[in-house]
């Protein structure tokens, strides 16, 4: 599959529009149309419903963008959130240092400069500006809320490990090289675990969160033959990582990281036990004289590189009567809209059994209404966004009060009687 067929379908149907594209645009940022907010939605509902709401040794957090600067020193950010950067002094572009060969400028053949350390935290000011502000960053991960609360968890949940907190939300980094897409952005959000544990348990641990990631991909539709895991060397782990897989995608632009699986050891509760001066330590229930510094678990997954390893697992095209259908093979969760309902003309008699039938459905399903164009393209466009499920009502269901159910993938067509639609999409795994 190109990219250039996704993004373009992207475009024309409501997932993803360039931002602020009136004025030009701003690079690399993007908007998410309603048929990609939705989509993101439906990812992160279906985590969050993983996650937190059917297991019991996981909360939920929603913690702050912009935290104490203090955070960002104690987690090693300030210090070594650094990506290489080197300049041509030719034509001024700048690369990520790891992603160029040599020291010739890959676009005009000028001398690049030498690496230098450049952090990638987003830093703003609180107050006028004119005024002596406070400097904060935008967070660069969602992960530190998580361990600057710890406390506050022990106090208010009081629960026992292991154990983990678990949120979704906005992270910021001034990526030297942001590009291909929605892959690499400014701005993007994460779902991300902290799961703690007894120091000697990590190993098992980490297999289980491996294991869980690698299901929670095929559930949600990612195409596992596209999946590959990455021992990443130590080299090239971040400052606080033992072990670090990285789940890859074989995205049209190439092999890149989806996911990531980190052990954290203890390295972050203890840096802020020490630069805080609060014991972030767990007491051992069963001897309280037992007191440690739990280890930690993080499987951290971007939001919008999930949609985009969706959009690619889901996307074909095959050939149908000498033309080509292209169809998203969304998942039933994931699909945008679930059902579609087209009455065959825009004629009152049809609107006026389609309509109420449209009320029915959208009290269990996400439901889109289309009365305009030949059927066939609606058919096409329903194919397009992923629906699983298109309704036509036409004049015979006036006669018979039936109307046809047609399904995406197989294309086959059924007669039902309307009473029964509901019943039939549910039976057949739609719940909303
Ligand atoms: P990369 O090596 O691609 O820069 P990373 O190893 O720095 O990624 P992590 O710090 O592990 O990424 O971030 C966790 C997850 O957040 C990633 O697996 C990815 O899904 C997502 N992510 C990270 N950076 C970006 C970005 N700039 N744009 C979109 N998603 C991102």
């Amino acid at each position: 599959m190109e990219m250039e067929a996704l993004v373009s379908l992207a475009k024309q149907r409501g997932f993803i529009f360039p931002g602020s594209e009136i004025y030009g645009g701003l690079a690399n940022s993007w908007d998410y149309g309603p048929l990609g907010a939705q989509l993101r939605m439906n990812i992160k509902r279906a985590w969050w419903r993983d996650v937190v709401e059917q297991r019991n040794d996981l909360f939920g957090l929603d913690g702050a963008i912009m935290m104490n600067p203090k955070v960002w020193e104690a987690s090693g950010h300030v210090a070594t959130f650094h990506d290489p950067l080197v300049e041509c002094n030719k034509c001024n572009h700048r690369f990520r240092a790891d992603d160029v060969q040599g020291t010739i400028c890959p676009d005009c053949g000028g001398a690049l400069s030498k690496p230098r350390d450049f952090n990638t935290m987003f830093k703003t000011q609180i107050g006028p500006v004119s005024e002596q502000g406070t400097s904060v960053y935008l967070r660069p991960e969602t992960a530190q809320a998580m361990f600057v609360n710890f406390k506050n968890i022990m106090q208010s949940m009081r629960p026992r490990l292991p154990f983990g907190l678990a949120q979704i939300g906005k992270a910021f980094r001034n990526e030297i090289t942001p590009g291909n897409y929605i892959f690499r952005t400014l701005e993007f959000e994460q779902m991300e675990i902290e799961y703690f544990i007894e120091p000697e348990t990590w190993e098992t641990s980490f297999e289980t969160w491996k294991q869980w990631m690698l299901d929670w991909a095929k559930t949600t539709g990612i195409d596992l033959a596209k999946v590959h895991e990455l021992e990443v060397p130590a080299a090239d782990r971040a400052h606080y990582s033992k072990r670090t897989v990285d789940f890859e995608f074989d995205f049209p632009f190439g092999r890149k990281e989806l996911w990531g699986l980190a052990y954290r050891g203890d390295f972050d509760l203890t840096n802020h036990s020490q630069a805080s001066g609060e014991r972030l330590e767990y007491t051992d229930p069963t001897d309280p004289k037992r007191k440690f510094i739990p280890h930690v678990i993080e499987p951290t997954m971007g939001v919008d590189r999930t949609l985009l390893a969706l959009l690619v697992s889901a996307y074909d095209e095959e050939e149908v009567n000498g033309e080509t259908r292209v169809v998203l093979r969304l998942t039933k969760e994931m699909a945008p809209y679930q059902v579609a309902v087209l009455p065959l003309s825009k004629k009152d008699e049809l609107k006026a059994v389609a309509q109420p039938l449209l009320q029915e459905l959208m009290r269990s399903f996400r439901c889109d209404y289309d009365e305009t164009q030949s059927i066939g393209k609606r058919y096409r466009r329903q194919d397009e966004i992923g629906t699983p499920y298109c309704i036509t009502v036409d004049f015979e269901s006036l006669n018979d009060q039936q109307v046809t159910v047609r399904e995406r993938d197989s294309m086959q067509q059924v007669r039902l009687p309307l009473s029964q639609i509901t019943h039939y999409l549910s039976d057949h795994g739609l719940t909303s």
